[in-house]
């Protein structure tokens, strides 16, 4: 899907010849003010549970267009930059995956970290070994 979201956006820039306007800081810029759009749609609210429950279909048709939004301009962004977004995505994953191993972190939301100082903690070896770089 990227791809094709890619692929229209550039038609779109260049239809238009925008392609001046669409430098890497306008993108981030306007893909900062999308994600406030968005925001926006959750401020003042009390917690929002999956789904959107009691919500409006105006404001449920507004979250689709705003998070449309962040995605145009987030691909757009990535594009400009010269980043492969769906490789840059799925190597970010398989990051994530190795640093929050699902059966130590199942069920709590620590930052890795905390599991490294924990670690550390109970087998004071470990924390022997780090603390010597370059060894
Ligand atoms: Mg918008």
């Amino acid at each position: 899907m990227e791809e094709i979201v890619r692929r229209r956006q550039t038609e779109f820039t260049a239809e238009r010849d925008w392609e001046r306007f669409h430098k890497p800081r306008s993108l981030l810029l306007a893909l900062v003010g999308e994600v406030g759009e968005l925001a926006e749609l959750f401020q003042w609210k009390e917690e929002v549970l999956p789904g959107l429950p009691g919500w409006r279909p105006q404001e449920r048709a507004r979250v689709a267009d705003e998070l449309a939004d962040v995605l145009i301009y987030l691909t757009e962004l990535a594009a400009v930059c010269h980043v492969d977004l769906p490789r840059a995505v799925l190597t970010k994953m398989a990051q994530n995956a190795c640093k929050y191993p699902a059966e130590k972190v199942r069920g709590s939301s620590k930052k890795y970290n905390e599991y490294t100082e924990e670690q550390n903690a109970q087998d004071p070896k470990l924390e022997t070994q780090q603390e010597v770089p370059g060894e």
